[in-house]
């Protein structure tokens, strides 16, 4: 029986789906021991800081981690960063493998003028302010204006614009963060513009998600029908599945009775972005159309366009993405996920994608290292073990009872620390 050590850097859904590809692999010849390194004190990555509060239903995939967590083989070295607390290179001498799980955490650049004015913002910094994440919690979220535009056609532009348009009392049964919920009931947004810069036929929304906004109890959701039957032409006899599917559930949203609410959401097609304006902060975005020039007033500005990799020291990126072939980067390292393959897929892409990868990762594993782990590494340092991160799921969880949430998350650090027993 040969075992091999594997270190993966970070907790989220394509690291946990890596430490599941190794798991299988497991045979009488071959295990794996399986540490996993996250820099916050708490795993999950966007399951627990990306996916929207009002989508429950997604965050069930954090029972396939934990059974992940616990099936042997496995610890979690939460509270740990890669490039601060340890280096790669350290790492790297001593474990068969590493596997960068990092993702994709800075928003990319529209590139047009404006974008440094107070007002705008990127979805990677509103998404994780509104769902707890520690680094996030003072990002200014300017709420005092009745306008807001969403730049962008893909499911995050439509988290985004769903999170500002819905009246915030939907959010008291969710574990959105405490802090933006008492920030959005206070917010004079009543209108959200969501501007895709090409037509219906291209966006990259995806139908499930479409068809679930008819059912926003307490806003207005307008796409214009003109919009619809023109994409509809304009995706020929024989349009793709998935875009047939969007174009029907768009169209059902078009044809649906308007209601008589305050807030609205409103979807606009063939809107290119070309500057943002104001003096102190965002007064307006102007944008080309297919009729000309056009001008949206508004105090708050969110692109949703897609992310990049936060670079990783002795890792080489290029479009946002590390350098790789097929998951391979260099020596003993692979990549996996968004940092992999860039920002696109559902959670469940990262399962085949991680699988891929492990197989070529265990067609180069060589004789084992016999230098140590991580343990050698940190000693002074305050970690989260999967015990503390169990004991802090149970605080959070046992707080969220009696307010009929599934959690209240801790944003603190240091109280994440003390509630996991460190
Ligand atoms: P995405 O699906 O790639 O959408 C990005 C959007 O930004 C596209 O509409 C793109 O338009 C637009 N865009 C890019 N550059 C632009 C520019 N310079 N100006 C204006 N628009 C620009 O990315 P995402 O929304 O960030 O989502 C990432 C992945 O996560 C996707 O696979 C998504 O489905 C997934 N996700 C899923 C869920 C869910 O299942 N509920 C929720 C959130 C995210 P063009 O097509 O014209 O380039």
């Amino acid at each position: 029986m040969t075992q091999y050590k594997v270190a993966i850097v970070g907790a989220g859904p394509a690291g946990y789906f890596a430490a599941q590809a190794l798991q299988n692999a497991q045979s009488d010849e071959r295990t794996f021991a399986i540490d996993m390194i996250e820099r916050l004190p708490t795993p999950w990555g966007l399951v627990r800081s990306g996916v929207a509060p009002d989508h429950p239903k997604i965050k069930t995939v954090s029972k396939v981690f934990e059974k992940i967590a616990t099936a042997g083989n496995f610890r979690l070295f939460g509270n740990i960063e890669l490039g601060t607390d340890i280096q790669l290179s350290e790492i790297q001498a001593k474990y068969d493998a590493v596997i960068i799980a990092t993702g994709t955490s800075l928003g990319r650049k529209l590139g047009i003028p404006g974008e440094e004015l107070a007002g705008y913002l990127s979805a990677a910094d509103f998404v994780p302010w509104y769902n707890a994440h520690p680094d996030y919690t003072a990002v200014n979220v300017p709420l005092d204006t009745d306008t807001a535009v969403v730049i962008g056609a893909g499911n995050v532009a439509m988290d985004v614009a769903r999170m500002l348009a819905l009246d915030p009392s939907e959010l008291d049964p969710t574990d959105t963060a405490e802090h933006a919920i008492a920030e959005l009931k206070k917010s004079n947004i009543r209108k959200v513009y969501i501007c895709a810069r090409r037509g219906a036929e291209h966006a990259a929304f995806t139908s499930p998600e479409l068809r679930d906004l008819p059912k926003l109890e307490h806003t207005n959701v307008i796409i214009h029908k003109s919009d619809i039957d023109a994409a509809i032409t304009a995706a020929g006899d024989t349009p793709e599945k998935d875009v047939k599917n969007n174009l029907d559930a768009m169209l059902a949203i078009a044809e649906h009775e308007k209601t008589n609410h305050a807030r609205t959401m409103e979807f606009l097609f063939h809107h290119v972005p070309t500057e943002i304006k104001g003096t102190a902060g965002v007064q307006e975005v102007v944008f080309k159309t297919p009729n000309g020039e056009k001008t949206i007033k508004c105090g708050l500005v969110i692109s949703a366009i897609g992310y990049e990799a936060h670079p990783l020291d002795g890792i080489t990126y290029e479009k946002g993405k590390v350098v790789n072939n097929e998951g391979r980067v260099k020596e003993n390292i692979y990549v996996v996920g968004w940092a992999k393959r860039g920002p696109s897929g559902v959670i469940g892409t990262n399962k085949s994608d991680a699988a891929a990868v492990i197989e070529l990762l265990i067609s180069d594993l060589q004789t084992p290292k016999n230098s140590g782990d991580i343990n050698d590494l940190i000693s002074a340092h305050k970690v989260i073990t999967q015990t503390h991160w169990e004991a802090i799921n149970t605080a959070e969880v046992s707080s969220g009872e009696p307010l009929g949430k599934p959690r209240v998350k801790v944003v603190d650090k240091s109280e994440l620390l003390r509630l996991g027993g460190l």
